[in-house]
């Protein structure tokens, strides 16, 4: 059983890991101001940047989506159990990401 304790703090983390991910998607969705007379090679390279910036929306409402369901596990108890097959995930592996949905040989 994990310790409540650590618990605790693995919820403490993934709050502020939450915000600090919100923040981000926040200023990526902010809308540019958009450029006088911009040249063919600034709109290029906007359409690339807005390319690079979707792809980093993607990831980050992934984690976002992580970190909501590993709260959830928090509330009702099963947090820190591999989704496969139940068995628990280390605290070292929770630390290092304390979303971890899977135990070191499910991941594999
Ligand atoms: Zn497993």
């Amino acid at each position: 059983m994990l310790d409540q304790n650590f618990i605790e703090k693995m919820q403490t983390r993934l709050i502020e890991e939450k915000e600090r991910v919100e923040a981000e998607i926040k200023k990526l969705k902010t809308p540019e101001e958009p450029m006088d007379n911009p040249d063919i090679e600034d709109l290029s390279n906007d359409a690339t940047e807005d390319l690079l910036e979707e792809q980093l929306l993607a990831v980050h409402k992934n984690i976002l989506a992580k970190i909501d369901d590993a709260l959830l596990r928090i509330k009702d108890g099963t947090y820190g159990r591999c989704l496969i097959c139940g068995a628990e995930i280390s605290e070292e592996d929770l630390e290092k990401e304390p979303w971890a949905e899977h135990c070191r040989s499910c991941k594999q």
